[in-house]
């Protein structure tokens, strides 16, 4: 299961060594055909990590620094990552200069992401020179993909440390080994482990947390890596999700966002019935103000989980349902598992159930041989649901995925005028859903003082709308009023107010 690796690493760093067909002998790239004979083994929960005696101070007076890209998911692996260090007696820092070790948590989903990252690596080889006591690792999505590994390997010998996201935990035995060797260290998993429950971690703020209920996906729509570098589906045991929500309850959080690759999925791999509806029906009885969940695959959203969001209360009205396309053929070449229609079905089942709901989606254009006539339903559907807003990509091959493979004959010169166009219909549907809240009282969980100006304060609505008001600083991290009285395309201004009825969202 553990394919370790080490490459020499000289500190020498025009060394010659040929790392890659070293690492190639003893290396088990992600494959799909492995994947997809992913057996139903039992997956165990343990909860008896500790830091090992020998590793017990060693950041003793050194100081951390980790670089997260991509989603959710990567920030709670930091914020893990961030406990182990912390236990090990590291200290964090936000300057690369102080810093006595560099963890880039990357992300793989786009090929622009994984750029961003090389350009990290190659822009930290003139510290390294100058420190060569730093290690610099890195872990995240982008190291379980072989191409990625063995670039590292041969052109960027500056790196310490290669890590996975299945063997997080095994952080401590890596970082000594990265430093008392001088080899490169390689550790990455090619199949998931075992669910590790009581891992340190530091939470980023203290006002909205993040909640992992479930690891992996296993869905494989034809573009995306997440499959490969996640894992198969495994679900945290009920109990412990509902004991971490009531933690954060007690030390005074006031949004939980409950968290997975594919949420709806949560408790399919249990031998008892239980899903993501029983789930919340759960821990909307945890007295914390809101709870929210991505992300949903609108496959597996079934009528239970509707049933107990439309109970609203602490389960706000606001989901993120990724539509992707809206055709039906390309959605199919996608291996999305649904149509056009059935997804209209359920966004119609959802509004019944929640009129005020607000919808939020992504979208992908551009997808292999994409007529116009196909990106034009994308553009329809987009109209049809009336999303309040939607994040929206190119489509980004993903080296051995299925649809990296299909030979693709739209230029990107029509995938970037067609995003434009999408983009146009995003950002006028945003703004004409956000006038509504002129003159309407919202409720806005304060998260802090405005980038861009310090008196003013930020925070969001339970539709997830980012709502700026003045106000006192004392404010932050509390739920407060605020009429709108501005709206914008992708904020509302407002006043704080106190006595009136909130318009929910
Ligand atoms: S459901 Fe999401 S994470 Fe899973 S394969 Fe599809 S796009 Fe990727």
């Amino acid at each position: 299961m553990t394919n370790k690796v080490s490459a020499n690493n000289s500190s020498d760093l025009k060394s010659e060594k040929d790392y890659a067909k070293y690492f190639e002998t003893t290396y088990q790239p992600p494959s799909l055909r492995d994947a997809r004979r992913r057996g139903k083994e039992e997956v165990n929960v343990h909860y008896d990590f500790e830091i090992p005696e020998d590793v017990k101070n060693i950041g003793a007076d050194r100081k951390y620094l980790i670089r997260t890209y991509g989603c959710q998911m990567n920030e709670h692996d930091t914020e893990v990552m961030a406990g182990i260090l912390e236990n090990l007696g590291y200290e964090a820092t936000t300057v690369d200069e102080e810093a006595d070790v560099i963890l880039l948590n990357t992300c793989a989903i786009r090929e622009n992401a994984e750029n961003k990252v090389f350009g990290e690596i190659g822009h930290l080889k003139a510290l390294k020179r100058e420190k060569p006591e730093l290690i610099l690792g890195v872990c995240g999505c982008m190291s379980q993909e072989e191409s990625v590994v063995n670039r590292i390997l041969q052109k960027h010998p500056q790196v310490d440390l290669i890590f996975g996201t299945h063997n997080i935990h095994r952080l401590p035995t890596l970082l000594k080994e990265a430093l008392f060797s001088k080899e490169m260290v390689v550790e990455v998993w090619s199949k998931e482990g075992d669910i590790i429950e009581n891992l340190p971690r530091v939470r980023k703020g203290n006002i909205s947390g993040w909640v992992n209920i479930m690891y992996g996906c296993d869905k494989f729509c034809t573009y995306c890596i997440v499959p490969y570098t996640r894992g198969k589906e495994r679900s945290r045991l009920p109990e412990d999700i509902i004991e971490e929500v009531r933690q954060l309850a007690r030390h005074g959080y006031q949004e939980v966002t409950l968290l997975g690759q594919n949420v709806n999925a949560y408790g399919k791999d249990f031998d008892f019935e239980y899903g993501l509806g029983h789930l919340m029906d759960e821990i909307r009885k945890i007295g914390i103000p809101r709870i929210r969940f991505t992300t949903s695959h609108p496959r597996d959203f079934d009528d239970h989980l509707i049933e107990v969001l439309a109970k609203g209360g602490n389960l706000v009205e606001h989901i993120h349902l990724p539509v992707q396309h809206g055709n039906s053929d390309i959605l199919k070449l996608m291996g999305r598992a649904y149509t056009r229609e059935q997804y209209l079905e359920l966004v119609r089942k959802i509004k019944a159930a929640i009129p005020n709901v607000v919808l939020t989606t992504d979208i992908i254009v551009g997808f292999p041989n994409e007529t116009e006539e196909q990106f034009e339903e994308t553009l329809s559907l987009y109209r049809e649901v009336g999303y309040d807003s939607a994040y929206t990509f190119i489509y980004s091959p993903r080296e051995g995925t299925p649809a990296a493979r299909m030979k693709d004959d739209v230029p990107m010169s029509v995938k970037k005028e067609r995003l434009q166009r999408l983009n146009a219909v995003v950002n006028e549907t945003a703004l004409e859903k956000n006038r509504n809240y002129v003159g309407e009282v919202v409720e806005v969980l304060v998260q802090g003082e405005s980038k861009k100006n310090k008196d003013v304060l930020t925070g969001y609505t339970r539709g997830n709308k980012v709502v700026h008001f003045q106000g006192p600083k004392s404010l932050i991290g509390q739920l407060v009023n605020v009429r709108i009285t501005t709206a914008k395309t992708w904020t509302l201004d407002g006043e704080l107010e106190e006595m009136y009825e909130v318009k929910s969202s």
